[in-house]
C-alpha cells in the first residue's frame, strides 16, 4: 500500500516536472524579442544591423567602422504633440 502511494507521489512529481520543462521550452522558443544591446548602429555608415549572439566582434559587417547601441532617431513628433495638448488646454 505504501509503495502506490510513494508511486503516485512520484509519477506526480514526474509530470509536474515534464509540465514545467515543456513551458520553458515552449517560452524560450516563442518569446524572442529584438535585445536592446545587440542592436548596433555603425558610427561610419550607419549601418543598423543586429548582432548574433555570441558573436565577439562588434565592427560592422559592411565597412568595419566602430559601432553604438542603436538608439532610435529623435523625432520632433513627442515635442509638437506636448505643445498642442498644452495649448488645449489653455
Ligand atoms: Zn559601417
Amino acid at each position: 500500500m505504501s509503495s502506490l502511494i510513494l508511486l503516485y507521489t512520484l509519477l506526480f512529481l514526474l509530470v509536474a516536472l515534464a509540465l514545467i520543462l515543456a513551458e520553458k521550452l515552449w517560452y524560450s522558443n516563442h518569446s524572442w524579442h529584438l535585445s536592446h544591446s545587440k542592436l548596433l548602429t555603425c558610427r561610419k555608415c550607419g549601418n543598423v544591423f543586429q548582432l548574433p549572439r555570441q558573436a565577439v566582434d562588434r565592427r560592422c559587417p559592411l565597412c568595419g567602422g566602430g559601432t553604438q547601441p542603436f538608439q532610435m532617431p529623435y523625432s520632433g513628433i513627442h515635442e509638437t504633440l506636448k505643445q498642442r495638448a498644452r495649448h488645449e488646454k489653455e
